[in-house]
């Protein structure tokens, strides 16, 4: 047995201050029991906890870190913008390269705002979305997770799905009245809600592929359906790439399923691993927000220099080395996803690995998983016990079977051994 002593006397100081001990509930671990590690360091596809135990990281700090940790020209960069200083709260020259940089990558993307939270970038574009269209109701998917804000924690997937609450206590009825959740990959209860409601619904937001309940891809035509049914009723269409911005493609998502967007949400990535987010999309969409017009968004820390710098590190390392690093990372995932379940096989395991790219999920059941539903009736036990398993055998899984896993270019073939090595041990009997 590892020793965990550490990372346990630390838990239970970090629970004399935290709810739960930790500044984000997923990281708790209460879906897959077990004691969370406490980590000390990270480096490559490393993350070292405080007792001295090395993982292989498969959560990459849940999607930024496609680069692998201290990558050392974001490292470089952060380092010399720290020297210039922390935070101006005036405009500097840094936004506008990181700007330019993601307009390159996301050409829907003609203007936007820096935040410092994908929550941050989801709740302004709704608002955004509703000022613009002066309509007041919101079509979201169940199992999509959007940050959380009041409006969009209604049926959110993820670390909500993780406690089994639909929503949350102190989000009031009248709050979410607007909010209206549908299946995913269901483009007729998409046609139902804009014919029951005409006129009346500002947006569809939208995981292009969904992250936050487990990996689900869009079924063939589902993007395009919804961008369809938007132009026709006169609502814009947010397509919320926090997770999938920069990690499917360069051009996240909407490259690769060729669906223009109005309005786009960013963060993970964008950010380099340092808190970041962005809206943005359409320039007379965008033109609506506060100074030029009436719908206000502010944020004392927003494009941070910091952020600004390790984004710009990052995602210049991308666009240089595109084909190479989205080649690599799709090999090395496939490697990994389709190894393991070729383990879960040959152990008579019920497993259903959902792929997009470097961003998967083993759901621990025998059927299709395409929505939420599907999602939900993995056998979490089993999921629990298989995440216990391979973190005693040195790979740091996502600690919840609603969360993707990532892999980054730092992981290589010496990674896959070790993970399928581990996989061997936790899936026997
Ligand atoms: C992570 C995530 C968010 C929220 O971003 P935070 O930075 O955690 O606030 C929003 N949307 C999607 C799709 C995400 O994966």
């Amino acid at each position: 047995m590892r020793s965990m002593a550490k990372s346990q006397e630390l838990q239970a100081s970090a629970e004399r201050f935290f709810p739960g001990g930790v500044n984000s509930p997923v990281r708790a671990f209460r879906a897959v029991g077990g004691h969370p590690p406490f980590v000390a360091r990270a480096e490559g596809a490393y993350l070292f906890d405080a007792d001295g135990n090395r993982y292989v990281d498969l959560f990459g700090s849940w999607g930024p870190m496609i680069l692998g940790h201290a990558f050392p020209p974001v490292v470089e960069a952060i380092r010399e913008a720290a020297g210039r200083g922390a935070s101006f709260g005036a405009s500097h020259a840094g936004e506008a390269s990181l700007a330019e940089l993601v307009r390159r990558c996301f050409p829907a993307v003609e203007k936007m705002r820096f935040v410092s939270s994908g929550t941050e970038a989801c709740m302004s574009a709704i608002r955004l979305a509703r000022g613009f269209t002066g309509r007041n109701f919101v079509i979201k998917f169940e199992g999509c997770y959007h940050g959380h804000a009041d409006a969009l924690l209604v049926k959110a997937g993820s670390g909500v799905a993780t406690l089994g609450i639909p929503g949350s206590a102190g989000v009031p009825a009248e709050t979410v009245m607007h909010t209206l959740a549908l299946p995913y990959n269901d483009l007729a209860a998409v046609e139902s809600a804009f014919m029951a409601r005409p006129r009346e619904i500002a947006c569809i937001i939208v995981e292009p592929v969904v992250g936050n309940a487990g990996t689900i891809p869009p079924a063939p035509g589902y993007l395009q359906g919804l961008r369809r049914l938007c132009t026709e009723n006169g609502a814009l269409l947010i397509v919320d790439e926090v997770m999938t911005g920069f990690r499917l493609s360069l051009g996240g998502a909407q490259q690769v399923y060729g669906v223009t967007p109005d309005l786009t949400t960013l963060g993970k990535i964008l950010g380099g691993g340092l808190p970041c987010g962005a809206f943005g999309g359409r320039a007379d969409v965008m033109d609506v927000l506060a100074p030029l017009g009436p719908v206000y968004q502010a944020g004392t820390l927003s494009g941070n220099p910091l952020a600004m710098a390790a984004g710009i590190a990052t995602i210049e390392y991308l666009i240089g080395h595109e084909t190479a690093v989205y080649s690599q990372l799709e090999s090395v995932t496939r490697s990994i996803a389709e190894g393991v379940e070729q383990v879960a096989r040959e152990a008579g395991v019920p497993m259903t690995t959902n792929r997009v790219g470097s961003m998967f999920t083993w759901f621990f059941t025998g059927e299709p998983v395409t929505d939420f539903a599907f999602a939900s009736k993995s056998d979490s036990e089993a999921f629990g016990r298989f995440h216990r398993r391979m973190l005693e055998g040195g790979v740091w899984l996502p600690p919840s079977q609603y969360e993707a896993a990532f892999v980054s270019v730092a992981h290589g073939p010496s990674e896959v051994e070790m993970v399928l090595n581990a996989a061997r041990g936790a899936l026997a009997g």
